[in-house]
């Protein structure tokens, strides 16, 4: 996709707020204990490689991704530390892994019996880095039963040319809630299926950025922090307090590029929905919902000169109007998320409007937005 250089709209990155929060939690961390930043998802919308750097200038010490090209992708940017897939990858794909020493996530037996043909076969003597994922209630990916962790530890220990058994973790499905009866039994489960360990692997994680911030770490030596990292409470609004507060590194601006004095009875957009009800000034934003800003966001609102300016009519693929209080220049900054003036525009507001998560807001942005870093 065109990455839109010559259009003035674009997500604005805040490095010193990653640099903070990252560096905040890193410091609440015992002295043994690592964070990998969750990077997946482009950096969660913010850029992986930005990211990235900045975590690592953060006390970062190693990466979480969701798919193995994201990997791919640090590693080809000269990252060298740890990289954890958290995701399920292809067998076929454990030599590629194991050449560029990435981490795989392993689930199942026999997705570690087929990685273990092509391993042979590929690069035999070159074990590939596993952490075993145990599904203690999540239900997503995982080793169900200590039967089946018994199963994969012997035939980690089996096949020791193949595996380096490098860590092994649990997700938790609640820890953003303040209900914390589900979190208990999902450590229950965990400390019953880690108690068969014949020994620690070099690293054992439960935590994501709720875990992290609100709950004791299970004795855990890694968190994997995602959201917090990017200045965004994981609960969204559901537990208020964090433990250092939460810089919000996503800005989205634009300007106007067009205003009209619109006549009463006149009609703004695709199926004419907004009718003028008074004489009224209409400006022209451009970003619409190929660039990820959502078409139900209609009725919602921007920030122009410190003011909120309701989105008027449906919102186009690249355009979209707002009613302005009075004239202003061509050029005049709109925020749609962030500050303008007094006033701020949050993801979290974004996302209460579209009835969903501020992650999906944040990483539904589009790749034609250039993303500036500041
Ligand atoms: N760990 C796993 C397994 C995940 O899937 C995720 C994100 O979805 C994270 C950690 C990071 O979560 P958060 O962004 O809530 O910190």
């Amino acid at each position: 996709m065109a990455v839109g250089q010559h259009r003035p709209t674009q997500l604005v990155i805040d490095c010193q707020a990653l640099h903070a929060n990252i560096q905040a939690e890193v410091s609440r961390l015992k002295a043994d204990c690592e964070l990998f930043m969750v990077v997946k998802a482009n950096g969660y919308g913010h850029g992986a490689v930005q990211v990235a750097q900045v975590a690592k200038d953060a006390g970062a010490t190693g990466f979480c991704v969701a798919i193995l090209d994201e990997a791919l992708e640090l590693r080809a940017a000269g990252f060298n530390e740890p990289i954890l897939v958290l995701g399920v990858t292809r067998p076929a794909d454990a030599p590629l892994m194991a050449q560029s020493r990435i981490s795989a996530t392993v689930a199942d037996l026999n997705w570690m019996r087929e990685a273990s043909r092509y391993l042979k076969l590929t690069v035999p003597n070159r074990p590939l880095n596993v952490h075993l994922g145990l599904d203690t209630g999540m239900g997503r990916i995982g080793f169900r039963t200590t039967a089946e962790l018994q199963a994969a530890l012997n035939f980690l220990g089996a096949e020791a040319d193949d595996f380096n058994f490098e860590g092994i973790f649990t997700h938790f499905s609640t820890a953003d809630d303040p209900d914390q009866a589900y979190f208990k039994q999902q450590v229950a489960k965990w400390q019953e299926m880690v108690a068969i360990l014949p020994f620690r692997p070099r690293y054992v994680h439960v935590s994501n950025s709720a875990t992290s911030l609100w709950h004791d770490a299970c004795n855990g030596n890694m968190v994997r922090f995602g959201v917090a990292g990017y200045g965004l409470n994981p609960s969204g609004t559901a537990i208020p307090t964090t433990p250092y507060p939460l810089q919000p590194a996503m800005s989205l601006e634009s300007e106007l590029v067009y205003t009209k004095r619109l006549r009463a009875g006149e009609s703004v957009s695709y199926g004419a929905t907004y009718t003028a009800p008074t004489d009224e000034w209409v400006g022209t934003v451009p970003i619409g919902y190929a660039d990820g800003y959502e078409r139900r966001l209609q009725g919602f609102h921007v920030l122009v000169g410190g003011q909120f300016c309701e989105i008027i009519g449906r919102i186009c693929m690249d355009q979209l109007m707002i009613r302005l209080p009075q004239n202003f220049v061509r050029g005049t900054r709109v925020t749609l998320v962030g500050r303008n003036g007094q006033r701020q525009i949050t993801l979290q507001d974004v996302a209460d409007y579209c009835d969903t998560i501020h992650y999906e807001i944040a990483c539904g942005f589009t790749s034609r937005l250039p993303r500036r870093y500041v």
